[in-house]
C-alpha cells in the first residue's frame, strides 16, 4: 500500500479562500479588516520563520497585522504592559505571543495576561477549559488543523481509535480532547510510555507530536491507519523531516500527513480562522 497524501497546502489554499471572503464582508459592515498582532522576543531562527509565514499569510487574506519584534532582554513587565495595551486596542482581534519565550519571562503568566477573546491560540487557561468541558471558543491551531485534514478525507472517527503520541499543552493534550469530543477512543502518551508500539499499532489514527525525529516507523503502524505528523524537526544537512518516518509509514498507511506542506501550513491556516472568528463576535 502507498499511503494517499493529506496535502495541507492544499487544502490551506481552499480554507484560506474561504477566509478572505468573509474578512472582505466584516471589512465592508465594521469598517475596518480583521487584525493580528504577534510579538516576538528574541532572535529564535525557527521562531522568526514562524512569525514572518503568519504575517504574510495575513495580508493574504487582507488582515491588518502587526509585528513587533523585542530584544531577547525585554523586561516582563514590559511585555505585560505592552499586551495590555494591545487587549484595549480596537484594530485587533488576536494577539499571539511566539513561543518559546526567553527563560526569564514566565510564559503561562504572559499567555494568562491576553484577553481570551483575543487569545487566538487558544492557550490561555479559560480557552483550554473551555475545551476541555466541550465548548471550545478558540481551539488551539495546530490541533484545530489536525482535525480539518481528518475531516477533509471524511474520517469516521465515532468509535475510531486514536492515539495522540506527545501530550503537551499546545498539541498533544487539546487534540486528545478533539478526538474525544468527536467520539474517538483515546490514548495518549508520552515520554514515559512503555512499549508505545503497542499502542500506535491498534490504532485507527496516529497524531504524533513529540519534536523527535522520524521517531513513528512503519513497523509501528496499523495497515490503512491515517497518520497525521505534526513534527517540525531540522536535520544536520539542514532538510524538514517530521517526528514520523515518512518512507516506512507510507508503505502501510492509507492517510499521511507530509513534512513539509502537512500540518504546518494548517496551523497558519487555523490562526487566522481564529483571528476572523474574533473580529466577527
Ligand atoms: P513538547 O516538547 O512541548 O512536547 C513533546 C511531547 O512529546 C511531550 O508530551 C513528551 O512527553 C512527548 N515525547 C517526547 N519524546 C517521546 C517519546 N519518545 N515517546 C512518546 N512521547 C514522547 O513539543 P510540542 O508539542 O510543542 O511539539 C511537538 C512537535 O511538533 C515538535 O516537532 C514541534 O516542532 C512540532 N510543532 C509543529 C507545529 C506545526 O505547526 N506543525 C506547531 C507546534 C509544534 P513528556 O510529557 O513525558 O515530556
Amino acid at each position: 500500500m502507498t499511503a494517499a497524501l493529506i496535502d495541507g497546502n492544499l487544502l490551506s489554499k481552499k480554507l484560506r479562500g474561504e477566509i478572505r471572503e468573509r474578512a472582505a464582508k466584516i471589512t465592508s459592515a465594521k469598517g475596518k479588516p480583521p487584525g493580528l498582532a504577534v510579538i516576538l522576543v528574541g532572535e529564535n531562527p525557527a521562531s522568526q520563520v514562524y512569525v514572518s509565514s503568519k504575517v504574510k499569510a495575513c495580508g493574504e487574506v487582507g488582515f491588518h497585522s502587526v509585528l513587533e519584534r523585542y530584544p531577547a532582554n525585554l523586561a516582563e513587565a514590559d511585555l505585560l504592559k505592552r499586551i495590555d495595551t494591545l487587549n484595549n486596542d480596537p484594530t485587533i482581534n488576536g494577539i499571539l505571543v511566539q513561543l518559546p519565550l526567553p527563560d526569564h519571562i514566565d510564559s503561562q503568566k504572559v499567555l494568562e495576561a491576553i484577553a481570551p477573546e483575543k487569545d487566538v491560540d487558544g492557550f490561555h487557561i479559560s480557552n483550554a477549559g473551555a475545551l476541555m468541558v466541550g465548548s471550545p471558543e478558540f481551539i488551539p491551531c495546530t490541533p484545530y488543523g489536525c482535525m480539518k485534514m481528518l475531516e477533509s478525507i471524511q474520517y469516521p472517527l465515532k468509535g475510531a481509535q486514536a492515539v495522540v503520541v506527545g501530550a503537551s499543552n499546545i498539541v498533544g493534550k487539546p487534540m486528545a480532547m478533539l478526538l474525544l469530543m468527536a467520539g474517538a477512543t483515546i490514548t495518549v502518551c508520552n515520554s514515559k510510555t512503555r512499549n508505545l508500539s503497542r499502542y500506535t499499532k491498534d490504532a485507527d489514527i496516529v497524531v504524533v507530536a513529540t519534536g523527535r525525529p522520524k521517531m513513528v516507523t512503519g513497523d509501528m503502524i496499523k495497515p490503512g491507519a491515517v497518520v497525521i505528523d505534526v513534527g517540525i524537526n531540522r536535520l544536520p544537512d539542514g532538510k524538514l523531516c517530521g517526528d514520523v518516518d515518512f518512507e516506512s509509514v507510507k508503505q502501510v498507511a492509507s492517510h499521511i500527513t507530509p513534512v513539509p506542506g502537512g500540518v504546518g501550513p494548517m496551523t497558519i491556516t487555523m490562526l487566522l480562522m481564529n483571528t476572523l472568528e474574533a473580529a466577527e463576535r
